[in-house]
This record gives structure tokens, sequence and C-alpha cells, in this order.
């Protein structure tokens, strides 16, 4: 099976984590295709060289002096060829980008953080550096061009057998540099996964997968061994971030799973991503909880509304005309509320409001805001009556007043609005009843 090993910043952040890296990779052989991203922090309060170099740019564009920050740039790279006791000419090639650097594209300046750091991985491993503007292409509009993105990574793999590809960028048509959208060296992981049909697509980050909470909301949180893409979706989107979210679409396409890795506890079995996870007999009923704070919900009701055909339609357009991405609509019989980012309506919730008013002549439109949406996340909850009016028992005990309910479409998650203030508190109170109490019960529901 061919495995694509992607490893993220922080697993490259310096000679300590490339000896983990190094080890993880020697440890399989199937580990044959290395991802790097650009080194990042060493510890709390470091900078990412991605951000050191987005720096450069903006020195250059105010044409401010930024010799002290590329030598800062250029130490990190020598520090840890210094310490593997590595070769590779970095002042030599350090001094060819600085030098001419006031010609260079913002964007090649940023994609220099992940090509030094493959170049440098590229030798500790002892395998070849393929440059990914020389195989990852992409079209005019900005899409990756993935027939010819394979057969350039089929070429380079019929020639070198194994390689370390720098992440996050790629090139246009012309040949040049283009990045992908922050975090992007996930993507660039899961386009050479789906060139090269493999098996598995590993993902070495340092957290041990996704966790049913978040940690700073509930204590020691059970880790997910096992969830689907839609899950994943639902919980990443709710803030759960573990994966670039643009990462999963190359690999799920063509069925590929990706497993999320811990570089700094290789033995943990970390998560598993697939399209659908295989029924066992017992099973977790809640895969996991993510929220988010500060949502908005414009609440309208009019008397015969459930008659009049277009209603939803005009309010909507309302909506749009602003640029607003709508988040929920539930709807009742001659009512419905429409759930926004709170601030992506910050400077026009007043002109929303009063459009709806003129244009729709609702009997009342009232405005609830500080509102936290919580989505309850689990496949298994399809198949069990009940869990809803569970959860809203247990919140009603702990006095916590639900504003919103709604379901995804797939009854794979519930998702409910709560006061800002409730959000902590009503977090911990699903989670105590449906995952920690659960978790005697379904101990073997991952083995
Ligand atoms: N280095 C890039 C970033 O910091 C891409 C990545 O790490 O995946 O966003």
């Amino acid at each position: 099976m061919i495995k694509v090993a992607k490893f993220g910043g922080s697993s490259v952040a310096n000679a300590e984590q490339f000896r983990k890296v190094k080890s993880i990779v020697k440890a399989d052989d199937e580990r044959r295709f290395v991802v790097v991203s650009a080194s990042g922090k060493r510890f709390d309060g470091d900078n990412k060289l991605t951000d050191l170099l987005l720096l450069v740019n903006a020195h250059l564009e105010y044409h401010v002096d930024c010799t002290t920050l590329l030598k800062d740039i250029e130490q990190r790279f020598v520090d840890i060829r210094d310490e593997l006791g590595l070769k590779y000419p970095i002042e030599e090639k350090f001094e060819e980008f600085s030098s001419v650097i006031k010609s260079l594209s913002p964007e090649y300046i940023v994609s220099r953080g992940e090509w030094f750091t493959g170049r440098l991985m590229a030798e500790y491993l002892g395998i070849p550096f393929l440059d990914a503007a020389d195989v990852i292409v992409f079209h005019h509009d900005g899409t990756v061009d993935m027939e010819r993105t394979a057969t350039y990574v089929r070429d380079a793999v019929a020639r070198l057998g194994t390689f370390v590809l720098p992440g996050f960028y790629g090139s246009t048509v012309d040949g040049t540099v283009k990045l992908f959208e922050r975090g992007g060296g996930d993507i660039t992981g899961a386009i050479l996964a789906r060139c090269l049909d493999a098996g598995l697509y590993e993902n070495w980050t340092d957290v041990s997968g996704f966790m049913a909470a978040d940690p700073r909301i509930v204590d020691e949180p059970r880790s997910i061994h096992r969830i689907t893409f839609d899950e994943m979706r639902e919980l990443s989107y709710m803030g759960a971030s573990v994966l670039q979210e643009e990462a999963i679409f190359p690999v799920r396409e063509v069925g590929i799973p990706i497993q999320i890795k811990n570089t700094n506890d290789p033995e943990a079995r970390g998560t598993v991503i697939r399209e659908t996870a295989a029924e066992r007999e017992r099973e977790h009923l809640i895969t996991g909880i993510a929220g988010k704070k500060d949502f908005m919900s414009v609440h309208i009701q009019k008397a015969h509304m459930s008659n009049s055909v277009g209603f939803l339609k005009r309010a909507l357009a309302i909506f749009e005309r602003y640029g607003v991405s709508v988040e929920h609509v539930p709807t009742g019989v001659d009512s419905f509320g429409v759930v926004v980012n709170g601030a992506d309506v910050k400077d026009s919730i007043y002109s929303i409001t009063s459009d709806l008013q003129h244009e729709l002549k609702p009997d009342s439109i009232s405005v609830i805001d500080k509102l936290a949406l919580i989505s309850v996340v689990g496949r298994n909850m399809s198949r069990r009556a009940g869990t809803s009016g569970r959860i809203f028992g247990v919140l009603g005990e702990a006095g916590i007043n639900i504003r919103m309910i709604t379901q995804s479409s797939k009854e794979i998650s519930i998702i409910l609005g709560v006061n800002n203030d409730d959000f902590k508190r009503a977090i911990g109170v699903i989670y105590e009843n449906f995952v920690a109490n659960e978790m005697v019960t379904a101990e073997n529901a991952d083995r």
C-alpha cells in the first residue's frame, strides 16, 4: 500500500522535530512520499516561518528594510541544518533568494518557507526533493488541474521512486508560483495521495486527532478514533479544526481515508476519517460536540405566511443583497428565523431589517443576538430514537434555555442555539450526559 505522510509546521519546527519525523518515516516502508509544511512555532509565542515571510512581503510593500527579518528566517534553517549535521548550503541559497527579493512575487517569497524546509528534510531522510512548482499545476481560475498534476506526479514517481514534496504551493500554467489558502499543506498532501492512488493519507500534526469536545471546555475529552467525512465537516465547520477543510475533497472523491496522527505521540491511534464507518455492535451515540459563539437570528412572523408562495425566497434575497451568508433557516408555520454569523451583519443589520420590513411587511421582526450554536454530531443518532428529546431534557434540567433547534438533513447532527453566556455550560452538560457517562458502556466500541 502507498501511504502519503504529510507533516505540519509544528512537526518540522526544529531539529528535534525533524528527528521524530525521520523515525516515523523510517518505521514504515510504505511511507515513501512525504509532504512538509514550512517550519512552524517551536514554542509558545514563537512565529511560524510562513507568518514571518508574509511580514517580509509587508516590509517590501512599504519599502521598510527587512534585512534583520531575513537573517532571522535564514538562521532558523541554519540551526536545523547544523544540529542535524546536514550539508545543504543554506547561506548560499538564501543569499541567491534575498539578493533578488524585490523582483520576486509575494507568493513566491512565502512559498520559500516550505521549499527550504523540504530541502532540509529531503537531505535528512536521504531521499530526493521534488519541487511542488514542477508538479502541482493550477488552472487559470485558481483550481488545481488534476489531470496534469497526476501526470507530472506519476512521471516523478517513475523517475525518483520516493520524494519529499513541499506543501502549500504549486504553479500556474505559465510557471508562476501560486499558493493554496493558509494551512494548504494539507491540501497538497490530499492531492498527492489522490494522484498516487494511495491507500492512506496520513496527516501528522501535534494533536492525537479529533476530540469529542474542545479540551478548553471539557477536561480530557475522549479522542475520536473513527469519524465519517460528513461528521468531520460538521465538527470542523463549528470550530473543531484539525485539518484544512478543503483537504478532504481530493481524497474523499476517490475513497482514500485520512488518518490524523500525532508526531509527538506516534503510538496514539489518532483519528481515521472515511466516507462511511462500518457499523459495529457497540457504537458511541455521539461522535463529537463543537460550537461557536456570536451568531444572530432574525426572526420574522407573518400570519398566513405558509400560504404565500415565495415569501421565504424574498427574505433570503435581502440577505444575499448584503452579501451575507445564511447559516440556518429554522421554520415554523407562520414564522421563520434566519441565522447568520454576527460578524457578517455587523454593519448591515439595520439595513437588512429595514428592507425586510418594507418589502415583506411582516407582522413582526425580532433580532436575537449573542446566540451560540452547538452542533451535536453523531452518525448513530439517526438509528436511535429520542436523542434530541434527551438532549433537550438535560439542558432543561440545567436551566439552559434553548433558543433554536435544527437538524441536518442526513440526521447526523442536531444544532442547538443557546445564549452566548450558556455556551460552555451547555457543552459541558451534553458531554457529561452523553459522552462521559457512555464511556463505561461503550468502552470497547472502537476496538
Ligand atoms: N505554511 C502554511 C501556513 O502556515 C501552510 C501549511 O502549514 O500547511 O499556512
